[in-house]
């Protein structure tokens, strides 16, 4: 097989695969599933076993994926993890394995995943005030992510970054807090504009901290200089006064669908070419009916063609979309 198959309608190659390897969490964010009650989660037969998913990767690789990052649900949650992050590690043609995680069991996970191969990983926190951590996240688990993430640093998991999701009303006054944070760690903070994916629909525009806006709380308190968004990437780069780098992910205020090179792979082996796709491509199925690499790539090559144009050309999405999914169930 060839790379580079991975391509769609407008011409985008698909270099990053996303892998959810749980949608459950031990945390309950408000902004994708406070309310864990209502949530019917996967039962375990229907999750990929660790051979299943590194099977796609195989297929994919040869179809030119190149990075991986392992995301859930919480993915420190799944038993034995970093077995998955050795096995993909040691794919041929993966550049590098990172991973997105809550934290809590980074204290006690970071060493063995640098070992078995993990490159960087990213830690989420979304406020450095104990009570309102627990308020966004459902859990009093401050002190915890910050040592997880000194630990992550300490055993060289490298890139180490933070996601911060800015929403107005709960977090948008500690800004220049977690920027002094993240440089004091020797972490890249990236500031995520709050998306309509959440669980219970509390999303709304005017909740939204866009790319701007944070900008200019940051002004307040930095010299700040324009690095850029390299193709491809997520973030949009910005030096602080030299001491580090803050990213923006804007997919509201400024979406960067046109050179997306990602694809998401669900827990229950699903493909997902698109966050806001609402067609999900059924991998899983295909492995367990016992289908040849062949039809398996062939499948995966048609899936993706179809990729949705992106957020930029949804106007429905930003405008009262019926959330047919939470984060926590995609892999952020
Ligand atoms: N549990 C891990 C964590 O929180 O880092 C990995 C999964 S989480 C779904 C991946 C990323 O998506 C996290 O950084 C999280 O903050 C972000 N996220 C979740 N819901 C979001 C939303 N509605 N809008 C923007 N970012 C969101
Ligand atoms: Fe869990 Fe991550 Fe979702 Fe928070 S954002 S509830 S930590 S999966």
């Amino acid at each position: 097989m060839q790379s580079g198959l991975l391509i769609d309608r407008r011409g985008r190659i698909a270099r990053k695969l996303r892998i959810s390897v749980t949608d459950r969490c031990n945390f309950a964010c408000l902004f994708c599933m406070p309310d864990k009650k209502n949530i019917k989660f996967f039962r375990d037969e229907d999750l990929l076993t660790f051979e299943e998913i590194h099977r796609i990767v195989k297929i994919m690789t040869r179809l030119g994926i190149t990075k991986v990052r392992i995301t859930g649900g919480e993915p420190l949650l799944r038993k034995n993890v970093e077995n998955l992050v050795k096995m993909v590690a040691s794919t041929e043609g993966i550049e590098s394995v990172d991973m997105t995680t809550n934290g809590w069991y980074l204290g006690e996970k970071a060493k063995v995943l640098k070992e078995s191969g993990l490159r960087g990983v990213t830690v989420s926190l979304h406020s450095l005030k104990r009570e309102r951590f627990r308020k966004i996240s459902g859990i009093d688990a401050l002190d915890k992510v910050i040592s997880g993430i000194s630990k992550a640093r300490d055993v060289g998991l490298s890139p180490l970054k933070i996601n911060t999701v800015a929403i107005k009303g709960y977090n948008e006054d500690e800004i220049p807090m977690l920027v002094e944070f993240a440089m004091e760690m020797n972490a890249s903070l990236r500031f995520i504009e709050f998306m309509p994916l959440d669980g219970l629909g509390i999303w709304s525009q005017d909740m939204v901290m866009t790319g701007q806006e944070i900008l200019e709380k940051i002004r307040q308190n930095y010299r700040i200089s324009q690095v850029g968004r390299a193709k491809g990437e997520t973030s949009s780069l910005w030096s602080v006064e030299g001491r580090g780098t803050i990213g923006l992910i804007t997919p509201i205020s400024e979406p960067f669908c046109d050179d997306c090179d990602r694809l998401r792979l669900t827990s229950d082996g699903k493909l997902l070419s698109c966050l806001f796709d609402v067609e999900y491509h059924d991998v899983r199925s295909m492995l367990r009916q016992g289908k040849d690499e062949r039809e398996i790539a062939r499948f995966i090559v048609s899936s993706v063609w179809k990729k949705p144009d992106g957020i930029a050309y949804m106007p429905w999405v930003k405008n009262g979309w019926e959330r047919p999914r939470s984060m926590n169930a995609i892999g952020g």
